[in-house]
């Protein structure tokens, strides 16, 4: 959060963390953290001014769920297959103008496989997204 904290302000969104922070997992933490970085960046990027941002982290049995939950445009489900894709960008012209290279979620994906866990997401048009990634509870 303190990474994202100039825009966070300069947009006046409201960032909130919830969720238990007690589980314990084996992690690089300048990778998940950049993966984190990566998932509030474009929470950012594609919210409204005034927005709410959500990050949530949950503890189950098999693993650590984080998920960063925004309000913002969303996505339509046709792009979601591809969406993890070096350089795939929903609408060109709008990521460009955000200075969007298209990196950040491939980036998020293999930060995840090289952990042994995995990213998801969910997404409605003029809803919000949902971007979780998912880390084995590998008993540390
Ligand atoms: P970079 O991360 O390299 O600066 P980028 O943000 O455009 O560029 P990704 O982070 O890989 O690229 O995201 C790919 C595309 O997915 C974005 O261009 C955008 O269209 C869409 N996207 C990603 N996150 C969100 C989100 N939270 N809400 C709406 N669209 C999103
Ligand atoms: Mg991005």
């Amino acid at each position: 959060m303190s990474i994202c904290q100039p825009r966070i302000e300069e947009r006046q969104i409201d960032v909130a963390i919830i969720g238990d922070g007690n589980s314990r997992v084996a992690i690089d933490p300048s990778l998940v953290e950049q993966a984190i970085v990566n998932l509030l960046d474009n929470a950012i990027k594609y919210s409204d001014n005034a927005g709410r941002i959500e990050i949530d982290v949950n503890s189950g049995d098999s693993e650590l769920v984080i998920s960063v939950k925004d309000n913002g445009i969303g996505i339509s489900n046709d792009h979601l297959p591809r969406l993890f894709e070096r350089f795939y960008r929903v609408d060109q012209a709008r990521s460009r103008a955000l200075g969007g290279t298209g990196l950040g979620l491939s980036i998020v994906k293999h930060i995840l496989q090289a952990h042994g866990g995995r990213v998801s997401v969910e997404s409605l048009p003029g809803i919000g997204s949902t971007f979780r990634i998912h880390l084995p509870n590998n008993g540390v």
